[in-house]
């Protein structure tokens, strides 16, 4: 008997883009996008199928810059708000990043505080949602990866290589 759990239930994986990304570049090894100031990341947002709305101030980077093994977002709550659903996830794990503003996290009904520097890890099971409770947008950084995917990090993964950099003058 074959287990299938791994199927996601629709095929709506990257959800359409609202707001074009001006600059981007991309060479042999690498992929960049300049998405603006803190303030600006308000013009961006996605369609969710799931649930039929628009969120505004999410940017999704998995598209953008071509990842393959997590998707990573921008996002920017506005002051005193909060996000409109609860949701949870399939295989990924995921870590918020807390970077400005200040609010709560909630998982599983646990409260918790968030304030820049904040960096909470999620199971792919835990319920969530969070909000702003400042007069300070929140604005905070989004990373799922598969949960145990990880076999090499930093110093078993990193690999020094010798020369050194030549920056342009
Ligand atoms: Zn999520």
């Amino acid at each position: 008997l074959t287990e299938n759990k791994q199927q996601p239930a629709t095929k709506v994986s990257d959800f359409p883009r609202i707001g074009e990304v001006r600059e981007k570049k991309q060479g042999l090894h690498y992929a960049s996008v300049q998405l603006g100031a803190v303030a600006e990341l308000r013009q961006y947002g996605v369609r969710h199928p799931a649930i039929g709305k628009t969120i505004q101030g999410k940017v999704f980077l998995k598209e953008l810059l071509g990842l393959t093994g997590m998707e990573i977002s921008f996002g920017v709550l506005p002051a005193y708000t909060s996000v409109a659903f609860l949701h949870k996830h399939r295989q990924n794990e995921e870590v918020y990043l807390f970077l400005q503003g200040q609010g709560q996290i909630q998982i599983d009904g646990d409260t918790l505080d968030v304030a820049e520097g904040t960096a909470v890890r999620v199971a792919p099971e835990g319920v969530r949602c969070w909000q702003s409770t400042s007069a300070e947008d929140l604005f905070y950084i989004v990373i799922q990866a598969k949960e145990g995917s990880l076999t090499t990090w930093t110093g078993s993964d990193g690999v020094p290589v010798s020369g050194a950099a030549v920056w342009p003058t």
